[in-house]
């Protein structure tokens, strides 16, 4: 760790308030002694769960579980990398910065590594334009004349050309970078030390293997292979015609090539760069640097399967146009695009040979949230063929036309279980049933078991009710808000004890001036010394997440980073947001002893069941009786009977 950077980082920390920062992007409004709450910016939702806590300077969401500090939030909002998310909050806060905001030597690396990859992509780009408009690019340039493409829109798209040989790209950059930097591009593929001298000899590589080798994770072995002959490395992308994939800032950070060979050793029809420092491939959406302004403003996105769709509708003037590349729709592809519209139109056919990965991707758009609607084309057309045989009219039409994603879903059901008795209703429903679980509001499914009754035609009172249960009840939000609502009140108290113990620690000049602590004082060390001595959070629904603060002790700076899962951070969110009385001693001491209760409690139960074993010997059960005696008179302690009335 560079001390400079971490300290900028801290002092920063300490003068953004958070509440202000997010005050920003979001209504906040007071919600407790320290808490403010309001609608959360990642995800849609009608009443604030999302809650930002004054003292403590972090935020949770209870609808989708984001949490964190003033740096996450920007970072998450904005969709920035952490030394970004520095730089601008100083922005915010007028903070001049200093001059490496990096947490580390190796985070400084990576940036430059990061930057450099980000050069090689310009200047690859720019040669596969070059290329394009050469003598050898005339296929690929009939290709794309083929496909209705004109000038502008290859130039817009930065489309280029990678030729046969497998040798010009990598001559040409590699006098400005260095090989291992070009190993890591993605761009280039190499063989293993014991075929260099078989290739030296030949003028190309051999084209069979060149598809599916190692450039991927050779990149950690390219060194002893870099010293042996240079002449190993060549292009991955040959007779190509080739496709930039952008970040959202427009920045080339991958490629898809088109081949234009028809000899079946070309390899794949279409290949994309590896993922690297700078690709993520599940992160990005192809054409959003283009698209993002017309999402904004025409609120709604248009999402298409394949790049080639992608511009056609783009050249078509559907500027609002992305695509998903062909694959299944990720988790952060949705939240970026998210950012953007909540709405979205999709264009790809859910019956055609993708089915699963489409269905998976309409799945998860409605589980982000998004409002889903599918244009429906005439069998057998794709985008691309749409446009150019029936127009920009008739494509703008059938958006018009685009039906909400359940309507499509019952008429689809009508049709494969026709409602002709109650037993075919009955079959309609449950396939219908899991896509409607998917919904995570629950208002929302309501009104949707509605609908489905009414469109299938269900009269049976007993059935709608099955229906309404079935819908209400998904099993995944019973699962989600379990531990808070089992965990007892002196849970509560003994978890904001051990959560102090990091609260006390950055103020610790503040509370000693306050009453001198004394070390006995201490809430966190004393429930830290009963909890650890008597292990009393056992079986717990608070378990792990007071296993985790005991483990940190008060070492850690940020209490929010402690737990292990989503659960328990959502727990613990839920208990700090709600901490309105101060903690004494005595409500501390109450807790343990209120603990101390469950535990004597639970273990009666226990050796009361143990009693009843079918084949247990006399001498077992004479142990168990004194047992139950001991237990009994625990219970009947008068500090204990105390304290059940104040914490439990
Ligand atoms: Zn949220």
């Amino acid at each position: 760790m560079t001390s400079t950077s971490t300290d900028f980082k801290e002092t920063l920390k300490q003068q953004a308030d958070i509440v202000r920062i997010v005050g920003d992007y979001v209504k906040l409004k007071k919600a407790g002694a320290q808490n403010f709450s309001g609608l959360c910016p990642f995800h849609a939702e009608k009443t604030a769960s999302f809650s930002v806590h004054a003292t403590r300077q972090f935020f949770h969401c209870f609808g989708c579980g984001e949490s964190g500090d003033v740096f996450t939030f920007i970072q998450k909002v904005e969709n920035i990398t952490f030394p970004e998310a520095v730089r601008l909050i100083a922005q915010k806060l007028g903070v001049p910065l200093p001059k490496l905001s990096f947490s580390s030597p190796a985070e400084a690396r990576d940036a430059q590594v990061r930057t450099a990859l980000l050069d090689v992509h310009v200047r690859a780009t720019q040669f596969f334009q070059d290329c394009l408009r050469r003598p050898e690019g005339a296929n690929a340039r009939e290709y794309l004349k083929g496909r209705g493409l004109d000038d502008e829109t290859i130039a817009r798209f930065r489309i280029g050309f990678a030729p046969d040989s497998g040798f010009v790209l990598r001559d040409a950059l590699r006098r400005d970078f260095d090989e291992e930097l070009l190993r890591a591009s993605g761009l280039f593929s190499w063989k293993e030390s014991s075929q260099l001298s078989a290739l030296s000899s030949q003028e190309k590589p051999v084209l069979r293997s060149a598809q599916d080798d190692n450039s991927g994770e050779g990149v950690t072995e390219s060194r002893e292979l870099r010293a042996e002959s240079s002449a190993a490395i060549y292009s991955k992308f040959r007779n190509r015609v080739m496709f930039p994939i952008c970040n959202d800032q427009g920045k080339v950070i991958a490629f898809t090539g088109r081949t234009l060979s028809t000899d079946e050793k070309a390899g794949p029809k279409y290949l994309n760069s590896p993922e690297t420092a700078i690709y993520s491939k599940s992160r990005v959406l192809f054409n959003l640097d283009n698209a993002k302004e017309a999402i904004r403003k025409l609120d709604y996105s248009i999402l298409v399967e394949g790049q080639m769709d992608c511009i056609s509708v783009y050249a078509a003037g559907f500027h609002n146009v992305i695509a998903s590349s062909g694959t299944a729709f990720t988790e952060p592809q949705a939240k970026l695009l998210g950012r953007f519209s909540k709405n979205v139109v999709v264009n790809f056919d859910p019956d055609t040979a993708g089915a699963r990965a489409t269905e998976r991707t309409l799945g998860l758009l409605v589980e982000e949230e998004f409002n889903v609607k599918i244009i429906t084309l005439d069998p057998g057309f794709d985008p691309d063929l749409y446009l150019r045989r029936k127009g920009k009219d008739a494509y703008g039409s059938a958006i018009k036309h685009s039906q909400k994603y359940f309507d499509y879903l019952i008429d689809r059901a009508r049709v494969q279980f026709p409602p002709r008795n109650a037993e075919s209703k009955i079959k309609a429903v449950n396939h219908l049933l899991p896509h409607i679980q998917r919904v995570p509001n629950r208002i929302v499914r309501d009104g949707l078991a509605l609908e489905i009754a009414q469109k299938l035609g269900i009269d049976s009172k007993v059935l709608r009710q099955e229906l309404k249960n079935v819908v209400t009840n998904r099993s995944a939000t019973a699962v989600k808000t379990g531990a808070e609502t089992q965990i007892t009140g002196a849970e509560r108290v003994l978890i904001r004890a051990l959560a102090s113990a990091t609260e006390i620690q950055a103020s610790s000049t503040r509370s000693s001036a306050r009453d001198g602590t004394d070390e006995e004082l201490d809430p966190a060390r004393q429930a830290q010394y009963a909890l650890q001595s008597e292990y009393l959070y056992e079986g717990l629904a608070s378990q792990s997440l007071i296993e985790a603060l005991l483990e940190a002790g008060s070492e850690a700076p940020d209490v929010m980073a402690l737990p292990k899962n989503e659960e328990d951070r959502r727990l613990l969110a839920s208990v700090l947001m709600h901490e309105e009385e101060d903690l004494t001693p005595e409500t501390v001491e109450g807790a343990v002893r209120a603990l101390r209760r469950i535990y004597l409690r639970r273990r009666q139960e226990e050796v009361q069941r143990a009693f009843q074993r079918p084949g247990i010997s006399m001498e077992e059960k004479r142990e168990l009786l004194q047992e139950n005696l001991r237990l009994k008179r625990a219970l009947m302690d008068p500090g204990l009977a105390e304290a059940a009335g104040q914490a439990s």
